[in-house]
């Protein structure tokens, strides 16, 4: 199963949310985002929209200690 994204797939999805954050919702440089997955990969989460979520690295930070 392919598991990554290309760092053009990466853009687009940020580009969707025209580069802000989906939690704390202010706007970030490109690689200030990362894409954050709801069911994480080692529990068989991919990269399908409903399971992405673009978060600031300190958002995305915080929802891993959850
Ligand atoms: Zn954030």
């Amino acid at each position: 199963m392919v598991d990554t994204l290309t760092k053009q797939q990466k853009l687009v999805l940020k580009q969707m949310t025209n580069f802000t954050c989906e939690s704390c919702h202010q706007v970030f440089k490109e690689n200030e985002l990362e894409i954050h997955r709801k069911i994480r990969g080692v529990d068989g989460g991919t990269y399908i929209p409903s399971n992405i979520q673009i978060l600031c690295k300190s958002c995305h930070k915080m929802r891993d200690f959850i």
